[in-house]
């Protein structure tokens, strides 16, 4: 496979380069609640997103939070309820048939758990030849020496060991290996990884983070690695995104994030990461422990429930982004006598 070329038309300059963007995106779910009663989950309000070619963004936050259900709404898998997405420059509107087909060529999704995402009846050798030949018209001896070309990429070598393998006769680390063969067959620009390591062995996690790494430079891609450790965002990610009950509290290069966070939440989820240094057990935080019910959300700031630090326009007043570091952005009230962005 031949790497992937910047393509940068002039409608991408409209999201300033970015190959992906998400603009105010929201999404609401009907659910009916008791006696049948219609209500609504806000599950992701307003979100502003910026994928770049050969950059990583992670988008951190805890179970919950929303940041799943904006990687499905950038695959184009659930519809917005308000907001866009812009696939270099140009507004997406997809849901099915061949528009959809072509979208899913330059957007790919990595999932959790690479066991269901695998169909189990079938061999590693048909799942990949499948992507090949949908997505890039392979046939015959080009179709095989692509699916090679695949397994060596994702260092399932040799390559002919595993061709004829079930997903339950791999590990964990080599189905999700498998996975993103898959994925690159269709030679995307931007993979959107939604926790692609949470289930797996903490001794083969790097493994595979490293392997992204390796693939984001080799074919330009850009990543979006979802994900509730944020001390791997620092580690893999060049911009952490961190949300809280479907908003972004807190966004900025990853080192200041993680080393500088400004956020109460952002500290908070620091604070109770736990440490492989220290013996002593992480921080539990202060008011309620759980998140808040989406379906009638806080009023204000929606970390108001939990913060040590809330005041009373927090009860009332949902907080913008103002600068607290020189490219860190914090929608925290704490920061508006600084430069309102
Ligand atoms: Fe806490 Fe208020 Fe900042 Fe929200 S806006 S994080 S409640 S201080």
């Amino acid at each position: 496979m031949t790497a992937i070329d910047k393509n940068d038309t002039p409608a991408a300059a409209r999201t300033g380069g970015a190959v992906l963007a998400a603009r105010a995106l929201t999404k609401h779910f009907k659910v009916r609640g008791a006696r049948g009663r219609r209500r609504e989950v806000h599950a992701v309000e307003g979100i502003d997103l910026e994928l770049h070619r050969g950059r990583v963004v992670a988008l951190v936050g805890e179970s919950g939070s929303g940041k799943s259900t904006v990687a499905r709404l950038l695959a184009q898998l659930y519809p917005a309820t308000d907001g866009q997405v812009l696939l270099e420059g140009e507004p997406v509107r997809v849901s099915f048939g061949k528009r959809f087909r072509a979208y899913c060529r330059d957007v790919q999704m990595i999932f959790q758990d690479p066991f269901a995402s695998l169909n189990p009846i079938h061999t590693v050798g048909y799942s990949l030849r499948r992507s090949l030949r949908i997505h890039q018209g392979l046939k015959g001896g080009e179709l095989e020496s692509g699916l090679g070309a695949l397994l060596e990429m994702v260092h399932l070598t040799p390559a002919a060991r595993y061709v004829d393998k079930f997903p339950h006769e791999l590990s964990g680390g080599q189905r999700q290996r498998v996975a993103i063969a898959r994925a690159l067959g269709a030679r995307p620009k931007v993979l959107l990884a939604d926790e692609p390591v949470s289930m797996l062995d903490v001794s083969i996690r790097l493994g595979v983070l490293n392997l992204l790494a390796e693939l984001k430079d080799e074919f330009n891609l850009a990543i979006l690695y979802i994900t509730h450790d944020i001390a791997s965002a620092r580690y893999f990610a060049d911009e952490t995104v961190v949300m809280y009950a479907g908003r972004i509290v807190e966004r900025g290069g990853s080192e200041d994030v993680t080393q500088r966070p400004t956020h109460p939440y952002t500290k908070l989820l620091l604070a109770s990461a736990p440490n492989p240094d220290s013996q002593e057990t992480p921080e539990a935080g202060n008011g309620p422990a759980e998140a808040p019910s989406l379906v009638s959300p806080p009023s204000g700031c929606r970390f108001h429930p939990r913060c040590p630090q809330a005041m009373d326009r927090c009860r009332v007043e949902v907080p913008p982004f103002f600068s607290a570091n020189d490219d860190q952005l914090s929608a925290c009230w704490l920061y508006a006598g600084e430069d309102a962005s």
